[in-house]
């Protein structure tokens, strides 16, 4: 009997599996069709500009290159690897789909592109090599570095005991007002140590009733941004249990990436808390009066704008009302901000694969940075930071311009 049902469940798995594979198939299908191929989304596209080998499929190219493979049932080893390389170049900065609803029909581009990596994945034909080590850590430490679980809360031994002491590590069934969600990358690379040390600070400083996990787990962007949608809803659904039993009213997030999927892809998960990026939440308590500078921020800094939070959330403003604030004159735009920002390369799953680009992204924001006279570049993303820091190193900067995360130029002048 046990081995009867254990068929009949086999038998159903697979049959929920050619179901969703047929419905990724079909919103391909449907998005493409509906797209003018009028390439406005092409101005947009950093790949454009950095990776010249694959310039010519653009936004909607990509889209069409799925679109045909799955109408031509073309989905074979034989172009596999051009399809792979084609769909994993995208750094899902969003850029596209703004231009696509301002100056055409608004379509779902990213979508597109990452059902077509599920695809890919359900074929064995992708994600990259380096993007499968770090689903297979994901899979087995529930981060995407090799790093063991039980190291994760590391970090906080590293920071000084007057600020470590203040924080609440929560146990089971312990309620706090807001959850500060640490994230992998800050987590485990001890060169963004500073930054977890400056949130602290002012946390601290703030009063707040906060807390983190004990045993906080990956967001899954790394799986769902590579395709592999199955262990993704394996880590939405853990930390939405976590989540729940600290009985939080708000989740703040360090990295856009936690961010972004919290706000967008964890189903419900907003009705229930207020998501917030950390900008978001010391931007408010400025405004309340509640942190209040102590000196200015006395060099030129400028923003970069991480994908994750302005072009794919719209949080323009709150990053750069700190930097107003605590910089005053010396806070200066790049030529491209907000919506026509450009990326630094690292988004859609691309941190954990080697994309052959020249020139490198990273490397054209440290330039756009100099071009306006900065002498740092303030960011809001852990990957960001990490980017662009490798820029300044390769394009032979370094001594001219920093790189900051706008935490620590807050925590400087507080
Ligand atoms: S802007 Fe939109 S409609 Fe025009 S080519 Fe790009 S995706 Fe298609
Ligand atoms: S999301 Fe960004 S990188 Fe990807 S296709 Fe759109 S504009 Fe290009």
């Amino acid at each position: 009997m046990r081995a009867i049902a254990k068929k009949i469940e086999e038998v159903i798995e697979k049959v929920d599996e050619e179901r969703e594979i047929n419905d990724l198939k079909d919103m391909i299908i449907d998005i493409f069709r509906r797209c003018r191929n009028c390439n406005y989304c092409y101005i947009d596209c950093p790949l454009l500009v950095s990776t010249r080998g694959l310039a010519s499929q653009g936004p909607s190219g990509m889209m069409g290159s799925i679109y045909y493979a799955i109408r031509w049932d073309a989905l074979s080893a034989d172009n596999a690897e051009s399809l792979r390389d084609i769909l994993y170049s995208c750094t899902a900065c969003g850029g596209c789909e703004i231009r696509c609803k301002q100056s055409a029909t608004g379509l779902p581009i990213i979508d597109v592109i990452e059902a077509g990596r599920q695809l890919l994945v359900d074929r064995m034909f992708g994600p990259l090599p380096g993007q499968s080590s770090a689903l297979k850590s994901l899979l087995i430490n529930e981060n995407p570095y090799g790093m063991l679980a039980e190291d994760r809360i590391k970090w906080l031994n590293e920071i000084e005991e007057d600020i470590s002491q203040k924080v609440n590590i929560l146990s089971k069934g312990q309620k706090i007002e807001y959850l500060l969600f640490i994230g992998c990358t800050s987590a485990y690379n001890h060169e963004l140590i500073n930054i977890l040390r400056s949130i602290l600070t002012i946390m601290n400083s703030l009063g707040v009733d906060y807390g983190i996990l004990g045993e906080e787990k990956c967001c899954g962007d790394p799986a769902k941004s590579v395709g592999e949608s199955a262990l993704f809803e394996d880590l939405r659904d853990l930390n939405r249990k976590a989540f729940m039993e600290t009985g939080a009213k708000g989740i703040i997030t360090i990295s856009p990436h936690c961010y972004n999927l919290f706000k967008n892809e964890f189903d419900n998960l907003k009705d229930t808390f207020e998501i917030l990026h950390y900008t978001e939440f010391f931007a408010h308590q400025m405004d309340q009066g509640n942190l209040i500078p102590k000196k200015n921020f006395n060099k030129i800094v400028t923003y970069h704008d991480p994908c994750y939070l302005g072009k794919r959330n719209s949080v323009y403003e709150p990053p750069r009302n700190i930097l107003k604030v605590t910089a005053g004159d010396n806070f200066v735009e790049m030529r491209q901000n907000r919506e026509s920002s450009l990326c630094c390369g690292g988004g859609g799953g691309r941190m954990f694969a080697e994309v052959e680009e020249n020139p490198r992204l990273s490397e054209i924001r440290v330039r756009d940075a100099l071009e306006v006279g900065a002498q740092v570049i303030a960011t809001a993303c852990p990957w960001c930071y990490i980017q662009l820091r490798d820029g300044v190193k390769n394009s032979g900067n370094v001594g001219k311009i920093e790189v900051k995360d706008i935490s620590e130029v807050l925590a400087e002048v507080l």
